[in-house]
């Protein structure tokens, strides 16, 4: 099975993005869970958050600049965002290409379900 990030980076699978560059792309989740809920994601396919290196430690910081980037241009830095990485089955990551969601536009609750 082809990876469904790896398609939407390639443009070989549509998505909503809102943004991109060399590196990482972000676009609109297909089943938010938020007012605001995009997905980060690094082009390069990295299947889950134990597969980073310290080679990748420019990469993920980048990807944080991003969701900060994306967070205020939906207008809600200041209000507040939560960003979420799920890594394996039992914290929910259903697609193993590494991403980062970031959920805003309400309210938080914690703990987490
Ligand atoms: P996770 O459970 O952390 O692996 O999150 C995967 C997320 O990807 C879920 O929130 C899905 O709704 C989302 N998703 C799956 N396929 C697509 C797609 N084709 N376009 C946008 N979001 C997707
Ligand atoms: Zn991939």
């Amino acid at each position: 099975m082809e990876c469904i990030f790896c398609r939407i980076a390639e443009k070989r699978s549509s998505a909503r993005i809102v943004y991109e560059d060399e590196h990482a792309l972000a676009f609109e989740d297909i089943n938010p869970q938020a007012p605001v809920h995009l997905l980060i994601i690094p082009r390069r396919h990295i299947s889950t958050n134990l597969e980073l290196t310290e080679e990748d430690n420019r990469l993920v910081g980048h990807l944080l600049q991003v969701a900060n980037r994306v967070a205020a241009e939906k207008g809600i830095a200041g209000r507040g965002f939560r960003l979420v990485i799920n890594c394996n089955p039992e914290a929910g990551q259903t697609v193993y290409h590494l991403h980062l969601h970031l959920l805003g536009g309400r309210t938080m609750h914690w703990p987490p379900g």
